[in-house]
């Protein structure tokens, strides 16, 4: 790896930072408790649970942590889905107060969004004649695609998650519903507000041009943006570096995270997360050495 000497570093620190993971309060698999332990059995010190628009799994992984004695450290966070300019761009929250009125708000607001967008995109299944029956959205947390494709598949409809998203649930696809997500102006504000230190989160999902990702960064970096997130643990060759330059050039701090969902064989907590020696970490915004 192109950093494998910062591990060394890091190792003498004994800590190893994992900011940006699912439970099963959103579309993660695990139960907070389980991520928690498995978390530090991968030798995680500092773990933020970052959710999709929900951080109701922070209490309860705190719980899981002390019940189970765990040597590790629980950041509060949220991942906020949000728009700018014609872009889905995902916001990671860290370091939040749970409580903040303006955090709050803005996640509940999120939150009923989602809950009509599922409810619209699964009458349009049954409109296409697709009978499927995914668990209710009252009784979810946060109802998200991932629960819809996962009914399509387990009831036989799709051979498999993909073809879900491609045939019915992904953008323009039969079933799909656009929304009108926080501006990412706004989530940038609450998270700061509550206390948090707001990242752009996995910079190349977006499919964006390098103009485009630097317009992303700089515009963001103009209405306050803490970081972005520059060691994911699935990244091309090539990528980590080039995002820890633009983070340089830009000024924002680097953040690292595995945005693990559950036990896959290509991506564990933890794994492959080491931020380049020029990158300042996100958490020595909040934790100044
Ligand atoms: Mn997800
Ligand atoms: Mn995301
Ligand atoms: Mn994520």
């Amino acid at each position: 790896m192109e950093s494998g000497q910062l591990s060394v570093e890091y190792n003498a620190e004994n800590a190893l930072y994992d900011l940006h993971c699912h439970s099963h309060f959103s579309d993660g698999e695990l139960a907070p408790a389980d991520l928690v332990a498995r978390a530090a059995a991968q030798g995680v010190t500092h773990l933020a649970l970052t959710d999709h628009d929900t951080t109701a799994g922070i209490r309860v992984a705190q719980e899981a942590i002390k019940q189970q004695e765990l040597p590790l450290q629980l950041i509060p966070g949220v991942e906020i889905t949000c728009r700018w300019q014609a872009f889905e761009i995902h916001l990671v929250g860290l370091n939040v107060d749970v409580e903040h009125p303006a955090l709050v708000a803005l996640l509940e607001a999120q939150q009923q969004m989602r809950k009509r967008r599922y409810e619209a995109m699964l009458a349009k299944l049954h409109k296409a004649g697709i009978d499927v029956a995914p668990p209710l959205a009252a009784d979810l947390t946060m109802p998200t695609r991932k629960h819809l494709a996962d009914a399509l598949v387990e009831q036989g409809w799709v051979k498999d998650i993909e073809t879900a998203f491609r045939r019915y649930l992904g953008k323009g696809q039969q079933a799909y519903i656009a929304t009108e997500w926080s501006s990412l102006e706004a989530a940038i504000a609450a998270v700061q507000a509550a206390g948090g230190k707001a990242v752009i989160a996995h910079p190349h999902a977006y499919q964006l041009s390098n103009k485009w990702l630097r317009r992303l960064l700089q515009e963001s970096k103009n209405w306050g943006v803490d970081g972005v997130e520059v060691a994911i643990s699935q990244q091309r060759p090539g990528d980590r570096l080039a995002l820890a330059t633009m983070a340089r050039e830009i000024g924002l701090a680097g953040s690292a995270g595995s945005d693990f969902h559950g036990p896959r064989p290509w991506r564990e907590l933890g794994k492959n997360l080491c931020l380049p020696p020029d990158t300042v970490p996100i958490w020595d915004t909040w934790t100044p050495s």
